[in-house]
């Protein structure tokens, strides 16, 4: 079976113990499955991106002994693909503009109607303010946020997508795992920010299906997100990859590590002296 993977960090920060389990992990799996290894840089968010990290990325990497097909993919390159999809889905009817601000939707939701849900994947579930009663018509507009009318894509497809997860979710998920209502657990997702263009969640599914990644391999962080890249799938006709969803690294009051966690960055460690090896060893691998 082919094998193509890939480790996907977003060049916001130092890379951690955290990053360095998962593309070893990935790395890995690749290798011995006789497979291929992407890195990609995540860059769809220009406000937080900086090269400095990006080149950190390159040279903690291949210091722990990676290696990745030239030319890299990198988002920030590919804005015109990813808005080719979004058109895809505004001619559907499946996208409307957004005018909310963050305040605005906490104060929305801070009402809530019986039996609706407050956290998503994406944090709070959209209260759906600005939602049309009939899709809009006419152009995409460039410079607005757009959701996705979740009901409205749910109707589309014939059955609620799925997937099959290889590894584990947070709550021990694996096999084949069905999302259900997803309007009301998950809501309608922003896949447009006005200030990017696209969303990570519409960026990440375009790329894997352009670099045909067949096992999408990362942290357990992103397993409920999962749900929203298969239907996006779908929508769009993209071939299915294989999920896996792996444990994450964290420090001694269990605390999940995050970009901050200068500490725990490989550079740091690099600078103290620790091998590879090492690194290998603190993470359990
Ligand atoms: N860029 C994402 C992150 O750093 C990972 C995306 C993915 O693996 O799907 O969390």
């Amino acid at each position: 079976m082919t094998f193509i993977t890939r480790f996907a960090p977003s060049p916001t920060g130092p890379l951690h113990l955290g990053h360095a389990f998962s593309a070893l992990t990935a790395h890995d799996m690749a290798m011995a499955s006789g497979g291929t290894f992407h890195l990609r840089i995540d860059d769809i968010d220009q406000s937080r991106s900086r090269p400095a990290w990006e080149a950190q990325i390159f040279d903690d990497l291949h210091w722990l002994g990676l290696t990745w097909p030239e030319p890299i993919l990198r988002q920030s390159e590919r804005l015109p693909r990813y808005r080719e999809a979004l058109s895809r889905l505004w001619q559907m009817g499946l996208l409307y503009p957004c005018a909310c601000t963050r305040a605005d939707i906490r104060a929305a939701a801070s009402a809530p109607q019986e039996g609706a849900c407050l956290h998503g994947p994406d944090g709070l579930i959209y209260p759906g303010t600005c939602r049309p009663a009939t899709p809009p018509t006419g152009a995409m507009p460039e410079d607005s946020a757009l959701r996705l009318d979740m009901a409205g894509a749910l109707a589309r497809l014939p059955a609620p997508p799925d997937f099959t997860e290889t590894g584990l979710g947070p709550n021990g998920e694996s096999g084949l795992i069905t999302s259900a209502n997803m309007a009301r657990t998950v809501g309608d997702v922003v896949l447009a920010r006005r200030d990017m263009g696209a969303s990570y969640h519409l960026s990440v599914v375009i790329d894997d299906a352009d670099q045909q990644i067949t096992h999408v391999i990362r942290g357990q962080d992103l397993f409920e997100a999962t749900q929203i890249h298969v239907l996006l799938q779908d929508l769009l006709g993209l071939p299915r990859p294989l999920y896996h969803h792996h444990r994450l690294i964290r420090d001694e009051t269990g605390k999940r590590l995050a970009k901050r966690d200068d500490a725990r960055a490989i550079a740091t460690y690099r600078a103290e002296g620790a091998t590879p090896a090492d690194i290998r060893r603190m993470i359990g691998l």
